[in-house]
């Protein structure tokens, strides 16, 4: 028996000697750097705006100062409500959320906002309004600046989602930006989500919203829970009965 052992022993140690020497055969030369390297595809050309938030040259220009054909009433499609001041766009109370003509989905939006200087109201009922991707993720507009409120319903929260991880806000009067990053949910064909949407925002330089995961549309109240919809929807503006303006509103589709 113990013969056997040794006899096994050395056949094992001669298999891996040779398994060895056909693995030196084997190894692969060494790695060009051009091997890591490639050519396509090519990425088009942008030419960035004049400033850190004037619209690149690929940009969808949703609203510019001049007109309001970006949008219509949320409500009925009708022309959109709210009125133009100085190339500013006012919520007007009553006239009711405005959303785009175009839908879009997985892009890059910019849009600047500036709270009444007139200050009224408390909480969430200070200089609210409300970005909507795709109509139904509010990117959380207020006047939170020295004001409070629930966290998760500040300024750049995701509304009732993410409270936001800085307070960069400006106070009543001047203008902040928002630039938003964000990939729509997808559906499979029973309707479940396959992959939840997700959303960076930066506000005025710093970011607020790391690349988080929507738990479904922003609800005022309950849980949010995901119903399918297409890839694309317009985005939407509040009226929540606070004359908050908006300027510079571009989106760049991805
Ligand atoms: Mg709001």
């Amino acid at each position: 028996m113990k013969k056997r052992i040794f006899s096994l022993a050395i056949t094992a140690s001669a298999l891996t000697l040779s398994s060895i020497a056909v693995a030196q055969d084997k190894t692969p030369p060494p790695m060009r750097p051009e091997a890591t390297e490639f050519y396509t595809p090519v990425p088009p050309k942008v030419t960035p705006g004049a400033n850190n938030t004037a619209p690149p040259s690929d940009a969808i220009v949703l609203f510019d100062g001049t007109s309001l054909n970006g949008f219509v009433s949320a409500n009925d499609g009708s022309p959109a409500g709210w009125t133009i001041e100085n190339g500013e766009l006012v919520v007007t109370k009553g006239k009711g959320d405005i959303k785009s003509k175009i839908p879009f989905g997985d892009a890059q939006y910019h849009v600047e906002w500036s709270a009444p200087t007139e200050i009224v109201g408390e909480g969430q009922g200070r200089g609210n309004s409300g970005f909507f991707l795709m109509g139904m993720y509010e990117v959380q507009v207020l006047d939170s600046y020295e004001s409070k409120t629930y966290t998760n319903g500040q300024a750049g929260s995701i509304y009732k989602q993410y409270p936001p991880l800085a307070m960069a806000l400006r106070p009543a009067g001047e203008w902040n930006y928002y630039d938003i990053i964000f990939k729509a949910p997808r559906f499979n064909k029973d309707g479940i989500v396959t992959s939840p949407a997700t959303v960076t925002v930066i506000m005025n330089g710093v970011v607020v919203q790391n690349h988080v995961t929507l738990k479904g549309p922003t609800e005022y109240i309950g849980i949010p829970n995901y119903k399918a919809h297409p890839e694309k929807l317009p985005i939407k503006l509040q009226d929540h009965g606070n004359p908050v303006r908006f300027r510079n509103i571009w989106v760049r589709e991805l």
